[in-house]
């Protein structure tokens, strides 16, 4: 079993498709099940709709899960096993108040040595404990021996003792901490697999230490994906609007380009531009790079071209607002100088929209636009020209200029013979 674990509590951003994405493949290949478990533990940080918001993402994408889990559905099996932990003693109360907590961080802040627990509740005699009304949490005692972690792309990662200390799994208020809840969870759930980013490095050890209290043998596999930098080589962060996914969607990305991008960078792939399909034939962990990967979105721009490229007339023509293969043919036309679909979109609709003739050609295009309108039907653009011509008198400049704008809303772009062979049926909406 794979599982990808997103907080609903913001948009989903590059990092996380990501991890979805590469889960998604690792879990075809092994022909093992995807679960999607929403990490709903933290109350004030969710916000309503996200998790709705994120499952529409995946199936944009093609990510196919077998069941959605929400997390705090399992709160009686984290309360459950933290008593255990209590009962065996691998688990105490704390009744160390924030107050105190936060003065012992801030002296070690100040001491400039890395703030670890004291343990100054580990072992305090039972009729301190028992009875005592004051709120606690519960603490796992920290491991004796230093914690290995095998990651597919990190390689062996090791943990002394001293880097884990005697961490809170369960708060004040009895609901479970992030790493209690992920533990049991990946246990509960027999997870084999584990891909996520690497900022959750630091929390392996712990989940590891949880799950052998527990009495879980279970190895799970660990892969760690590292970041990804935005252009000044800082990690990508909600400032950068093209972290977010929904952006990039309404900036006229396809799903299917920016998951080939997502797969390209930090990847040894065998070519450039292909589908997530094709990648369960190749994928693999241990190819992605260790050093952290460079968001550029010329690239993106680039993949998306080619991913358009393969679109065919009708379904373009759909992205672009329409239902018309002939439209879709002249945006195929129009690719040749726009990279997304928000382009493309922008340059069929001037094609329709009223026209912004320049003053020095407003007459002749008026006198065009009459013509047309008595015009008969010519097949191929070279008669049309001829005969608009011919009844006008126009040429050179004074002639291409205004007709360019009129049927298309631009002074420059593509060949107007091969846009005019696909509008040539639309005329009388396009020259009004
Ligand atoms: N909920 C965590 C996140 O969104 C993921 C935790 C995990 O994959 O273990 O970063």
């Amino acid at each position: 079993m794979l599982r990808f674990a997103p907080s609903p509590t913001g948009d989903m951003h590059i990092g996380n498709l990501r991890v979805a994405i590469f889960n998604y493949i690792v879990s075809k290949q092994r022909g093992e099940n995807l679960i999607i478990r929403i990490e709903d533990t933290d109350k004030e940080r969710n916000i309503q709709g996200k998790d709705k918001e994120i499952l529409a993402i995946l199936d944009l994408f093609g990510i196919e899960y077998s069941q959605v889990i929400y997390q705090s559905e399992n709160f009686r099996f984290h309360s459950a096993m933290a008593l255990q932990l209590l009962l065996e003693l691998k688990a105490f109360n704390c009744f160390c108040s924030s107050d105190w907590l936060d003065k012992k961080r801030e002296e070690a802040k100040e001491s400039k040595t890395a703030y670890r627990y004291d343990d100054a509740c580990a072992s305090l005699p039972d009729e301190l404990v028992i009875d005592n009304e004051s709120p606690f949490t519960v603490r796992i005692r920290k491991p004796h021996e230093a914690i290995v972690v095998k990651d597919h792309i990190k390689g062996e990662i090791r943990f002394e003792p001293n880097d884990i200390d005697s961490f809170i799994i369960m708060r004040q208020d009895k609901t479970p901490m992030y790493n209690f809840a992920c533990a049991v969870d990946d246990m509960l759930s027999d997870v084999s697999l584990v891909i996520r980013g690497e900022d959750h490095v630091s929390n392996t050890p712990k989940q590891i230490l949880i799950r052998e209290a527990l009495g879980y043998d279970k190895k799970i596999e660990y892969a760690h994906l590292p970041i990804i930098l935005n252009d000044d080589g800082k990690k990508m962060s909600k400032r950068d609007d093209a972290s977010s996914v929904k952006w990039l969607l309404e900036e006229g990305f396809l799903p299917s380009a920016i998951a080939n991008y997502l797969i390209l960078i930090g990847d040894k792939t065998p070519k450039e531009i292909f589908t997530i399909k094709e990648a369960l034939e190749w994928f693999s962990l241990e190819n992605i790079s260790k050093s952290p990967a460079r968001f550029d979105i010329n690239m993106l721009k680039h993949v998306n071209r080619e991913h358009l490229k393969m679109l065919d007339a009708k379904e373009l023509s759909r992205y672009v607002g329409f239902a018309d293969e002939e439209i879709g043919e002249v945006a195929k036309i129009y690719l040749e100088e726009s990279n997304t679909t928000k382009e493309l979109k922008a340059k069929i609709a001037s094609i329709f929209a009223k026209k912004d003739i320049p003053d020095e050609f407003k007459e002749y295009a008026q006198t065009i636009v009459k013509i047309i309108k008595d015009a008969p039907y010519f097949e191929e653009y070279e008669g049309f020209k001829n005969y608009i011509m011919n009844e006008s008198g126009l040429k050179g400049r004074n002639l291409f200029k205004p007709l360019r704008i009129l049927l298309t809303g631009a002074e420059h772009g593509p060949d107007i013979a091969a846009v005019y062979k696909y509008i040539k049926n639309y005329l009388g909406e396009i020259v009004k």
